[in-house]
C-alpha cells in the first residue's frame, strides 16, 4: 500500500508541462459562464468575432435555440470553442445551425478536438446537401434541403475542449451562425443554462434586475445573520420611458410562471419594533433557527411543478383568491410590493419597501455556491431582452 501510495504522489508531482512549441490558442474573447443552475462548475468560450454582443459565443450555449452566435462577416474561417477547464467524458454534440438576417449561413463545419496542442477534425458535416424526398415510390422530389440539427456521435471521449469550425469560404454571404450546441454524456443533456427557467416572466411588470451586489443571492445580511437568498426588486419603468420608479404599496407582484400555491401568509401579523429588534439580536447569534415571524413578512410561495418553486417576500397584501392549492398563470397578479418583514413596517413607516424574489431549483435557491458575478450572470440570463 505504502508503495503505491509513494508512486501516486510521485506522478502528482511531476505533472506534465505544456510542451515547448505549442501554440497558444486565442483567447482574447474567452469568457466564462456557469455550468448548470446550481454548479459552480465554469465553462469558457471563445469565438473567432462575434456580429455584435447580442450575437456573442453566450447566444450558442444559452439553451435557447431562438438566439444565435453570428461571427462578423469575412471569407473566414469562423470558428466557436467550448471550453470545460477539466476533462468531461462526452458522447454527443448536436448542433443547431443559426440564422443572419433569417438567412441560413453555414455550408459545412467541422467538430475538432485538441490533440497535444494542435486542433484535429473529428468530423466534417455538410448543412446544405441535397436531399430526395420519396412518397410511397411513386414519385421523388429533389430539393435543396438544409439541415435544422446536426448529430454527432461521439462514441465515447473524454477532453476538455471542442470546437466548432466553418472553413474559409463554408458560408453563405459570409456570415457563420450557430443558434445552439448541446452536449451530451450517454442520454443526459449537460446543461449550460437550465431550460426550465427560459421564459420565466420577472414579477414586476418593466422591473429593473438591480445594481447592487447586495440585492442579489449570496451577499451577506448582517442583521439576521446569514445570506440573502433572493432577488431584491426596488424599480421598474413606464411603457414608454427607461425612466425608474421606485416600487409601492401599489405595485403589482406577478406569478413568474403558472404553477400551484403552496403557501400565502393570510393570517400574516407584523412585528413591533421591540419584538423586531429581539429577534433580529437573536437571529445574528442562531442564524439556523427557525423564526415564527420571518423577516420575509407576508409571502406567497408557488410550485411550477417541474423542480421550480418561486418565493415572494415583504408583500403589503395578498390577491384575493390567492390560497395554498390555487393555480395561477404566468403572469398573474399575486399580491402587491411592500415592506412587511423589515423594520420599516415595524415602526409603521414606508422605508425599505421592494419585492424579495426568490427562484428554487431542486431544492436550492438559485445562485447556491456561485459567486455573485456567476449571479449576476445568471439573472440576467433569465431575464435580459425576454418579453
Ligand atoms: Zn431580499
Amino acid at each position: 500500500m505504502l508503495k503505491i501510495a509513494c508512486a501516486a504522489l510521485l506522478i502528482v508531482a511531476s505533472a506534465p508541462k505544456r510542451p515547448a512549441g505549442v501554440p497558444t490558442r486565442n483567447l482574447v474573447q474567452k469568457e466564462s459562464v456557469i455550468f448548470g443552475a446550481n454548479s459552480i462548475q465554469r465553462l469558457y468560450f471563445a469565438t473567432s468575432s462575434s456580429y455584435s454582443r447580442n450575437h456573442d459565443g453566450k447566444k450558442a450555449i444559452d439553451s435557447d435555440r431562438e438566439s444565435a452566435w453570428v461571427s462578423q462577416q469575412g471569407n473566414g474561417p469562423h470558428w466557436i470553442e467550448i471550453d470545460f477547464d477539466t476533462k468531461r467524458l462526452m458522447t454527443k454534440v448536436v448542433i443547431y445551425p443559426g440564422r443572419h438576417d433569417n438567412y441560413k449561413t453555414v455550408k459545412s463545419l467541422k467538430l475538432q478536438f485538441l490533440y497535444e496542442g494542435n486542433w484535429f477534425d473529428f468530423s466534417t458535416v455538410r448543412l446544405d446537401e441535397q436531399q430526395t424526398v420519396s412518397c410511397l415510390d411513386l414519385f421523388s422530389i429533389p430539393w435543396g434541403s438544409y439541415r435544422d440539427k446536426v448529430e454527432i456521435d461521439l462514441g465515447g471521449i473524454d477532453a476538455s475542449a471542442f470546437r466548432i469550425y466553418i472553413p474559409a469560404g463554408e458560408t453563405f454571404g459570409g456570415y457563420a451562425a450557430i443558434a445552439e450546441i448541446e452536449l451530451y454524456m450517454g442520454a443526459t443533456k449537460l446543461q449550460y443554462f437550465d431550460d426550465r427557467l427560459l421564459g420565466l416572466c420577472f414579477p414586476v411588470k418593466n422591473g429593473f434586475l438591480p445594481d447592487a451586489d447586495s440585492a442579489y443571492p449570496n451577499s451577506p445580511r448582517g442583521y439576521r445573520g446569514g445570506v440573502h437568498v433572493g432577488l431584491d426588486v426596488f424599480a421598474y419603468h413606464n411603457d414608454d420611458s427607461y425612466t425608474p420608479i421606485a416600487v409601492t404599496r401599489k405595485t403589482p407582484i406577478l406569478a413568474a410562471d403558472r404553477g400551484t400555491v403552496i403557501r400565502a401568509d393570510w393570517d400574516y401579523k407584523p412585528m413591533t419594533p421591540e419584538e423586531w429588534k429581539n429577534q433580529s439580536a437573536f437571529y445574528q447569534k442562531h442564524p439556523r433557527t427557525f423564526v415564527k415571524r420571518s423577516f420575509g413578512g407576508r409571502q406567497v410561495w408557488i410550485d411550477h411543478g417541474n423542480g421550480v418553486v418561486t418565493a415572494y417576500n415583504h408583500l403589503s397584501g395578498i390577491k384575493s383568491g390567492i390560497k395554498k392549492g390555487s393555480s395561477v398563470g404566468k403572469g398573474d397578479v399575486i399580491g402587491w410590493c411592500g415592506n412587511s418583514g423589515l423594520m420599516g413596517e415595524a415602526e409603521g413607516k414606508n422605508y425599505g419597501i421592494h419585492l424579495h424574489f426568490e427562484i428554487w431549483v431542486d431544492g436550492r435557491y438559485l445562485g447556491y455556491g456561485m459567486d455573485i458575478k456567476d449571479v449576476r450572470k445568471y439573472f440576467s440570463w433569465i431575464f435580459s431582452n425576454r418579453p
